[in-house]
């Protein structure tokens, strides 16, 4: 095999890359062309023969830098999305040099053993139950997916129904308890597990986003013996406020329910000291979804399901074929995930562990939370600017001039000139703009340099 042509192509793709991080620091953090300019100058028709790889790597480079969000910058702050840790960035090229299907222990050992160390290491400074297990899915989505996957087999287990072998067809109905403020990935997770949507009962939130655990009593007392499953939230996507843990978690367990936590980001919290408090009960639950591309700032993509119940983790997703290679002690990665062939996403989240240990860790946390803190400083000594939340995290909310239009225009303009990037939202029927501060590398001279771009605009509008 002629392994130079490989050789080149890595070659040119490194150089790009030097270019694309040189740039992230100064870089406009939008796109400079939107999506029909993109479609332009991808469109054309497939070609009728071969090009040699390494050109194509140029192409790529070329044509789609126009069309690129930085993610990486400092002042990106739309979404809850993350940078990526030195250590990750050279993990990741690894991982796709090295090409494992890490399905199996036996087969690809050194992705599984970095998965399980990983997995122990995050449970011990989340403070999860050390018997838990971990499955690297791609995301918060998937992780909820899998995770109430287990919660299906569980609930129906301990009723007599084997979902796994029967389906939904004729079972016992599952009770699902949502908060009626969750993230959309909870919706899809049910939609997909044939759950449903319109059929959880919602209970109400506080102004920050909270369920109401006198409300949660209700509901679960209506049915107490109906197989159940709660969702709480370890962050919520907009305010970054947790559940009560300490109530909600032991109520619902007194109705013998399944507690999930959707902890995409929120989950960290228990790693950082100054927000350990937050977090206090959340072990308690059943299983915990979480991101490894937002908080830990790995590169996409990857989520991790943590499951409490190994038993109901492996019969929800485990399988055993002949040719496989599997032995019953140890689950396969395979079994621990929706899917059968993937990528080993292990190696990314070892590198950040292994990276910043756990003082790094903490620091990497508390460093989030004080840009977020320093914004809501900044917005409180800016006319026209209400911060809506309490900023208890990584999130803010902030409203201009109290009116929505307004609001939208500088999230507009701000973003248009290139400064920093961040997204509308409506919360509890107001629009704020929304921060989140996600990337490790974001510094005080970032927030204020933003806060700058801000004042200017809002200043030019009202
Ligand atoms: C981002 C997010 C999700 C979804 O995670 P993905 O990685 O995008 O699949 C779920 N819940 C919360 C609270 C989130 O912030």
């Amino acid at each position: 095999m002629d392994l130079e042509p490989t050789l080149t192509s890595l070659d040119r793709a490194q150089a790009h890359a030097r270019t694309w991080l040189g740039s992230l620091n100064s870089r406009p953090v939008a796109p400079a062309q939107g999506p029909a300019e993109l479609m332009a100058a991808f469109d054309e028709p497939l070609p009728e023969g071969q090009t040699p790889g390494a050109d194509v790597v140029d192409l790529l480079a070329l044509r789609a830098e126009p069309g690129l969000t930085a993610f990486g910058s400092p002042r990106f702050y739309g979404f809850v999305i993350g940078g990526a840790l030195p250590a990750t960035v050279g993990a990741d090229l690894l991982t796709t040099v090295w090409d494992q299907n890490s399905g199996l222990n036996a087969v690809t050992p050194a992705a599984a053993a970095v998965e399980v160390v990983a997995a122990r290491w995050i449970k011990e400074v989340l403070n999860l139950p050390g018997d838990a297990t971990v499955g690297y899915v791609t995301g918060g989505m998937m992780a909820s997916f899998t995770c109430l996957g287990a919660a299906r087999n569980e609930v129906l287990h301990r009723v007599g129904w084997d979902v796994e072998a029967h389906g939904l067809h004729g079972a016992p109905r599952v009770r699902v308890i949502v908060p009626d403020e969750r993230h959309a990935t909870i919706d899809l997770a049910l939609r997909y597990l044939g759950l449903g949507v319109d059929t959880a009962v919602l209970v109400p939130t506080d102004d920050q986003g909270r369920i109401d655990v006198a409300a949660l009593r209700t509901v679960l007392a209506a049915d107490p013996d109906a197989p159940t499953v709660v969702t709480l939230a370890a962050g919520n996507v907009n305010t970054g406020a947790f559940d009560d843990f300490t109530d909600a978690i032991p109520l619902a367990h007194e109705y013998g329910a399944w507690v999930h936590v959707d902890g995409a980001f929120g989950l960290w919290a228990a790693a950082t000291p100054s927000r350990v408090h937050l977090s206090i009960g959340m072990e308690q639950a059943d299983s915990w979804s979480t991101d490894a591309h937002k908080w830990l700032n790995v590169p996409y993509d990857c989520g991790l399901a943590i499951v409490a119940n190994p038993r109901a983790h492996r019969a929800a997703f485990g399988v055993h074929a002949a040719y496989l290679l599997q032995t019953d002690a140890e689950p396969d990665p395979m079994e621990l995930v929706p899917e059968f062939s993937r990528r080993a996403r292990g190696f990314t989240v070892w590198a950040a562990m292994r990276a910043l240990g756990r003082t790094g860790l903490a620091e990497l946390g508390e460093n989030l939370c004080a840009q977020a803190q320093r914004f809501a400083d900044r917005f409180a000594d800016l006319p026209g600017a209400d911060v809506l939340n309490d900023v208890v995290l990584d999130q803010v909310l902030v409203r201009f001039a109290d009116d929505d239009a307004v609001t939208r225009a500088v999230v507009d303009r701000v973003v248009a000139g290139g400064v920093a990037y961040f997204s509308p939202t409506v919360f509890k029927g107001r629009t704020a703009a929304r921060i989140s501060v996600c990337n490790a590398g974001t510094t005080e001279d970032d927030v204020d340099a933003t806060v700058t771009a801000i004042a200017k605009v809002l200043a030019e509008l009202v």
